[in-house]
């Protein structure tokens, strides 16, 4: 894996695109050298395939960020992949609820587009504090997200910010998603499916009882 992360910085380059072909020739004595490629994820390192990245071809990926300095024997060796626990798992997997936190999908439902059937997983998420303090934790995710969700950094900061902005009716709304743990569509979003579906004529009707009364005389409520 040093060496695969070497190779990614001398001979590739940062936000450039490498082809399987010519990762396995330069490492023709390490039968998975894919794998080991992959594992730098776990070292915060981003390799885009075509799956994150659409431009890209099916046998290409590219090294889009680099992570930790995993040629560092004591760095390499504390961010190394520990393992966890039947326990450990089980609790995640029963804080989550059994879904995957990135996409909401259960453990052998199919994806929206049909094709396999999910299997989650435990992986780590790094999180930054709103003290500053980054910290590693472990959360639900399916095979799919994983590939893409690797070696990203939640920011609780952003995140409560963006809520402080939310009105008191959203923020009400959103402590409810919360409790419930899914996302409602009994209100207001299953009334905007009902109007979405209406003809224009009777979406305008809608339109005006919306922006009330004193709105009557042509002015739209934005
Ligand atoms: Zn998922």
């Amino acid at each position: 894996m040093v060496r695969a992360a070497l190779w990614l910085e001398s001979e590739v380059g940062e936000g450039e695109i490498f082809s399987k072909r010519e990762l396995r020739e330069a490492f023709p004595e390490t039968a998975q050298i894919d794998r080991r490629v992959r594992d730098l994820r776990d070292h915060g390192w981003r390799i885009d395939t075509n799956r994150e990245d659409p431009s890209l071809r099916q046998e290409e990926q590219r090294y889009a960020k680099r992570g930790d300095e995993v040629w560092l024997p004591r760095r390499g060796r504390t961010a190394a992949k520990a393992h966890l626990t039947t326990a450990q798992r089980s609790k995640v997997l029963a804080d989550d609820d059994h879904l995957c936190r990135s996409c909401g999908v259960a453990a052998g439902d199919s994806y929206e587009d049909g094709v396999l059937s999910a299997q989650l997983d435990i992986t780590r998420r790094r999180v930054s504090n709103l003290d500053g303090r980054v910290e590693v934790q472990l959360i639900t995710e399916c095979n799919r997200c994983r590939v893409g969700g690797r070696g990203t950094q939640a920011d609780l900061a952003k995140i409560i910010h963006a809520l402080s902005l939310l009105g008191p009716l959203e923020r009400q709304i959103f402590a409810r998603w919360i409790r419930d743990g899914a996302r409602d569509f009994n209100g207001i979003e299953k009334l905007w499916g009902r109007y979405r579906a209406l003809p224009a004529e009777a979406r305008s009707t809608v339109e005006s009882a919306v922006s009330g009364p004193g709105n009557s005389d042509g002015k739209r409520a934005r």
